[in-house]
């Protein structure tokens, strides 16, 4: 990163919520990782929505990292990387999703400067090689310090000669206020693109084949053909809103890395028994169409 950039990464910025957020998308949405990530009680909901208080915001990054939707504009805390080598500092460790994503750029190895890693950083680094080792992977490997590390330094005509040749493409970053998000960054769909992390699963008995779920994810896991259901799990964020949303709870989204699979559900068309319509079902078993279903059960509930 230039010497441009890191100066104005330093000036202050606030914590936002986005459009993306599941709880703007729908106020069936239950998700609360946000809220349950913040120590300092900075995030409350207001009419269902997430609201930070930016009085109480510390800026420690949790949120953004917990927000499977990378709904939350900001910045991670900095990190000390030397030669590709991440740090250990006093500061707060990295998450186990930010670890991830600085392993597949490169950043494999942990170097601690105390007797012993500080605890709360080994059992980062711990829980990520758990996950690193479901999804086939070499650990970080966690080494002392060998002699100083060094900050970068350079001369004053070195660095007005950087800031020149930055100045425009970083300028132009910045224009719409918009020159840095870190949801991109955060997405490890991206960085493990043979692999997911959830599992989507689907009860064809009660799936009526609505589309909600299919309009509402924003990342396209879910499509409804005329001949079938797709289920790829490889791009789900594992925001829930699918299972939120589901008016026949037919739709489930478990935490799961596997290879990435696409699993696809036939669409059948067949007559009704009551009404004699034409209608399409996801089960080879069911005789009558939505509607008469629906008019069936609403006239036992009456009785
Ligand atoms: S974690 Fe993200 S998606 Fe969930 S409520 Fe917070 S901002 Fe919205
Ligand atoms: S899983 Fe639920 S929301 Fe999706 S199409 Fe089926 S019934 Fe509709
Ligand atoms: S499949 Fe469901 S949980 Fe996964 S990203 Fe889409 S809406 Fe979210």
């Amino acid at each position: 990163m230039g010497l441009l950039n890191r100066w104005i990464e330093s000036l202050d910025y606030e914590f936002r919520v986005l459009d993306a957020c599941s709880r703007h998308l729908s106020p069936l949405s239950t998700c609360s990782k946000c809220f349950d990530s913040c120590t300092e009680a900075a995030i409350t909901f207001v009419s269902g929505k997430p609201i930070i208080n930016h009085e109480k915001c510390t800026e420690c990054g949790d949120c953004i990292v917990e927000c499977p939707a990378q709904a939350i504009e900001g910045f991670l805390p900095k990190r000390m990387i030397h030669q590709n080598q991440l740090i250990a500092t006093d500061e707060h460790p990295p998450s186990i999703r930010e670890l991830l994503v600085l392993y597949k750029k490169g950043v494999k190895t942990l170097i601690y400067e105390q007797e012993v890693v500080n605890t709360d950083w080994k059992q980062a680094v711990s829980e990520a090689n758990d996950r690193l080792k479901q999804l086939n992977e070499p650990p970080f490997s966690i080494q002392r310090k060998k002699g100083e590390i060094k900050e970068e330094k350079y001369t004053r005509r070195e660095v007005f000669s950087i800031w020149k040749k930055e100045a425009q493409s970083t300028m132009k970053q910045i224009a719409p206020a918009k020159w840095r998000f870190n949801h991109r960054e955060l997405d490890l769909s991206i960085f493990y693109p043979n692999d997911q992390f959830t599992i989507i699963s689907l009860d064809t008995s009660k799936c009526t084949t609505c589309k909600a779920c299919q309009m509402l994810c924003k990342k396209n896991c879910l499509q409804i053909t005329e001949t079938d259901f797709t289920l790829s799990a490889q791009r789900c964020s594992g925001c829930m809103l699918c299972q939120d949303i589901c008016p026949e709870k037919a739709i489930t989204v478990e935490e799961k890395i596997q290879p990435a699979v696409k699993i696809s559900h036939s669409l059948y068309t067949k007559e009704c028994t009551t009404c004699n319509s034409k209608y399409k079902t996801l089960s080879i078993n069911n005789d009558k169409c939505v509607m008469c279903k629906k008019r069936e059960s609403f006239g036992t509930f009456l009785k």
